[in-house]
């Protein structure tokens, strides 16, 4: 039934307080040879597995449980170091199961798919094939860059120039033409290639060197941006804050002093903030952001849908963009739940009069999904790539919007 099984023992986990269904699942396991199953009736048993170091390639996860529910049982494996798959089982209806899929994937779980109850065994192989561990290596893969990199080696790179800024555009939905550029971090290590921002963002955080590694940044792509603007073109440039960066009480009048230096009005510059960084500290944020905002700065809401934050808390915060986040994007025409979720943010958006930029637009269909939507700003490789400066600047000269 399972072509390619791999040769590695699998191990599965199944969790429902159904005993019943329990039995049934272990019964199609058992016929497609999975060599470990572990049965558990509740979320805390289960959790005490992962706890005691047991690896387990799937977790059968029962997201309606008395007690702690699937959802609550997958916020808690996110803390741990699990590195398999999950796969949901309910009897709810799909989009439970689909919106349930989308808190996991911002979490950072690895969610093969949903299953409906009752499950064949058909599906069940399908799980299992998807959650073979060569199926998902390529995630697995960033954590181990994490912890090969160490501080002294960032602080080197900092020191020595090697944090570059790439650009990627956001363009009109109507007009097709450049608005802005976001900026990326990308480390040029002399022997690694070009490293990620996921490789070194969350180190430079704990290390205490991101507001130097974020002013490098800013000061280099500020003196490129000037001259794209001597060039004619006007776009404005979009930077990442890390919210500990907004611990700077002077932040404002820094950034202020950075961008007058190249006689850059401030209203071209925009700064996004996760939402989700945001919400843990909102009272100290508050003053920077609004004193930011007072001097002109653009503030704008990154990767919304994936934080807990209120409409009433958004509105407190002097935003003038959102950001969607990928996850409700890309292959939202074929996901009723995202679909959702890209339209009602749209509509919440354009009531508190903010821009909203639809990121992660991969192809046709996610492109014409998000125009009808009534997203003004579409981000995403459909459009390009983050690039280098100087593919940036050819980029720029094929897409003329020059004055
Ligand atoms: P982000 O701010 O949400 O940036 C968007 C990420 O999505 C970028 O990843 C970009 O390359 C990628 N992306 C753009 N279009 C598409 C698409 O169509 N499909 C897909 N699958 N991905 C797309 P990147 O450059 O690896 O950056 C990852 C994250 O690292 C950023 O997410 C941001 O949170 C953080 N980051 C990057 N540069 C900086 C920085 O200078 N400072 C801080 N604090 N964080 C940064
Ligand atoms: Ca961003
Ligand atoms: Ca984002």
């Amino acid at each position: 039934m399972i072509n390619n099984m791999p040769s590695k023992p699998l191990s599965v986990m199944v969790v429902d307080d159904d005993v019943l269904m329990l039995q049934q699942v272990s019964i199609n396991l058992g016929r497609l040879a999975v060599d470990n199953i572990v049965l558990a009736d509740n979320a805390k048993q289960a959790l005490s597995h992962i706890a005691r170091g047991d690896r387990f390639d799937l977790i059968v996860l029962d997201l309606n449980m008395p007690e702690m529910d699937g959802i609550e049982m997958m916020r808690n494996l996110a803390g741990t170091q699990y590195q398999g798959a999950i796969a949901l089982f309910s009897g709810e209806d799909k989009r439970i199961l689909k919106t349930a899929e989308s808190l996991a994937n911002a979490q950072s779980l690895f969610v093969v798919g949903s299953l409906a109850k009752p499950v064949t065994e058909a599906e069940l192989a399908d799980m299992l094939n998807k959650a073979r561990p060569t199926a998902h290596q390529e995630k697995a893969v960033q954590p181990t860059q994490v912890d090969s990199v160490s501080e002294a080696e960032l602080r080197s790179a900092i020191h020595s120039g090697r944090i570059v800024p790439f650009f990627q555009p956001k363009v009109t939905a109507k007009e097709v033409q450049i608005e802005s550029a976001e900026v990326l971090a990308r480390w040029q290590h002399p022997t690694r290639g070009c490293l990620s921002p996921f490789v070194f963002i969350t180190l430079a955080e704990e290390s205490g060197l991101i507001d130097e590694l974020t002013f490098d940044l800013f000061d280099k792509s500020i003196a490129l941006y000037s001259n794209w603007r001597k060039l004619g073109y006007d776009f404005t440039l979009c930077f990442n804050l890390s919210a500990i960066t907004l611990n700077l009480v002077d932040l404002p009048e820094l950034l202020n002093e950075a961008v007058t230096k190249y006689n850059i009005p401030t209203g071209c510059i925009e700064l996004e903030l996760t939402e989700s960084q945001l919400m843990d500290n909102l009272t100290v944020s508050l003053d920077v952001l609004t004193r930011l905002r007072l001097k002109g700065f653009g503030l704008s809401i990154d990767d919304f849908g994936t934080g807990y934050s209120s409409l009433s808390q958004l509105s407190q915060i002097p935003f003038t963009e959102l950001k969607i986040d990928r996850a409700f994007v890309h292959g939202a025409n074929s996901d009723p739940a995202a679909l959702a979720i890209l339209e009602s943010s749209i509509a919440l958006a354009k009531k508190l009069d903010m821009t909203i930029v639809t990121e992660g637009v991969e192809d046709k269909v996610d492109w014409d999904t998000v125009v009808k939507a009534g997203s003004d700003l579409i981000q995403g490789f459909y459009i390009a790539k983050p690039m280098a400066h100087d593919d940036f600047s050819y980029w720029l000269t094929q897409h003329k919007q020059a004055v």
